[in-house]
């Protein structure tokens, strides 16, 4: 079985079609102008003149020696959990990661991870059980705990990382329920360490130049956003038996994918919903969905007035898209959220664009944007509040479902911290 997907439960790649460069993706930090072919200002593109991103940027690093490396040296991570995203594409990852280095591997399967360990170059003493995890307390080259685990792990691997002292980057959807999701923020501030989730979508190229030419103002007000998440699960695989298995998921697609609808319509639009209204369409007869729900369509309703129509299955060809209508414009994302090419066309009038957009290990990037928290040197985007409101907004849904799609409010007063567009940069 191939582990490198192009998305989850992808294939490698997938080609990327042509494309007619205009420059969306690499504003430059500086705060220089300087036009797209759309005539759309860096500057407003980037909203970033360079004393706001040394603002932003530049935050205290921690006092204590145990919370990051000296000037220079890359920050330790240890890996937990090497399944398919780990082998696929975390691992592979730290070869172009320029500030987050691989030192530690936690696993269930001693073989395998000697084994990567080896390719890899971590020390074997360095090689970690989930029974003997909490040694890593000891362990100085660890200054970062990235969770790779089933959904319903996260929670108390992140806790006992953060108990012993470390930084957890954590992968997404952060746990199975609004509660664990609350102890793990409550656990980082009680340890005084930095908890970011695994959302590769605030550091990815073409993402940030939707955010960006939505908030410039080009395509008009945004109307209405489209989002489609899906693929086809199997009970063959491994890693989707546990993702059919609601204990361990936390909601099926809707946890895996359909997740990147909900926050996409929100980092797109810049707003938080105030209701959703949704449905679920499930044969329980396939064997696959006897506890998790299949077809899910939701509808958001944000405080501008702007739509979020979401759907997300695992009976769908596989897909990670989205749509904004704006006023005066439009832009297609499709794919929009997979590993490798990503295809962004944008269209003004009648007249439509693909974007050149600048393709990158997200993985390498999302690794080294947590190095830079750790050493003081970028602020934390994805919070862990970023990931409760998602898991708020599941449980919306699958509430508002198990009322037959009655409307549900989500007016649970959170705002962003930091808008991504604002302050993540596009790698050179
Ligand atoms: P896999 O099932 O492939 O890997 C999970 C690993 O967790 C296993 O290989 C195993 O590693 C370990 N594990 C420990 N206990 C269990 C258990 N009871 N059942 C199954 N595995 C166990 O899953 P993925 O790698 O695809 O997903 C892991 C996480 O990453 C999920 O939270 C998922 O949502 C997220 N993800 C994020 C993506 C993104 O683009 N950001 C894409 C794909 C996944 P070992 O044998 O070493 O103990």
């Amino acid at each position: 079985m191939s582990v490198r997907r192009t998305g989850p439960g992808m294939p490698a790649r997938i080609p990327v079609a042509g494309t007619d460069p205009i420059s969306l993706d690499s504003a430059p930090t500086d705060g220089s102008s300087g036009s797209g072919e759309n005539g759309i200002s860096r500057r407003l593109l980037m909203g970033l003149g360079a004393a706001g991103a040394g603002t932003l940027l530049m935050r205290p690093a921690f006092a204590s020696p145990a919370a990051g490396p000296a000037e220079g040296e890359g920050v330790g991570f240890a890996v937990v959990g090497l399944g398919l995203l780990s082998q696929g594409q975390i691992l592979p990852g730290f070869h172009s990661a320029k500030r987050a280095k691989l030192t530690a591997l936690v696993s269930g399967h001693p073989d395998k991870a000697t084994r990567l360990a080896a390719k890899y170059g971590v020390a074997r003493d360095a090689i970690y059980t989930y029974e003997n995890y909490d040694r890593i307390v000891d362990d100085p080259r660890i200054q970062v705990v990235y969770i790779v685990l089933p959904n319903a792990m996260h929670a108390e691997f992140t806790i006992r990382a953060l108990k012993a002292g470390k930084h957890v980057l954590c992968e997404k959807p952060m746990a199975t329920s609004v509660a664990d999701a609350e102890a793990m923020i409550a656990a980082a501030k009680a340890a005084d360490r930095k908890l970011m989730i695994a959302y590769r979508c605030h550091y990815e190229p073409l993402n940030l130049a939707a955010m960006r030419l939505i908030r410039s103002g080009k395509l008009g007000k945004p109307r209405m956003v489209v989002t489609q998440m899906g693929r086809q699960a199997s009970l063959s695989d491994p890693a989707d038996v546990w993702r059919l298995d609601m204990k361990m998921s936390g909601g099926g697609a809707l946890a895996d994918m359909g997740i990147y609808g909900i926050n996409g319509a929100r980092y797109l639009l810049n707003e938080e919903p105030v209701e959703v209204r949704a449905w679920a369409q499930t044969d329980r007869k396939d064997p696959r969905f006897r506890e998790v729900e299949d077809l899910i369509a939701w509808q958001f309703r944000f405080p501008s007035g702007a739509i979020a129509n979401g759907s997300t299955s695992f009976d769908y060809a596989p897909t990670m898209s989205y749509q904004v209508e704006c006023a005066q414009g439009r832009l297609v994302a499709d794919p929009g959220a997979f590993y490798n090419g990503n295809r962004l066309t944008v269209q003004t009038g009648y007249q439509s664009q693909v974007q050149a957009i600048h393709e990158i290990d997200q993985f390498a990037r999302e690794m080294d944007w947590m190095a830079d928290v750790v050493r003081g040197k970028a602020p934390l985007v994805s919070t862990g509040e970023e990931g409760l409101q998602d898991m708020r907004l599941m449980k919306a849904i699958l509430d508002s479902v198990a009322q037959g799609g009655a409307t549900v409010s989500t007016a649970f007063g959170y705002t962003r911290a930091i808008d991504p567009a604002k302050v993540v940069d596009v790698p050179a």
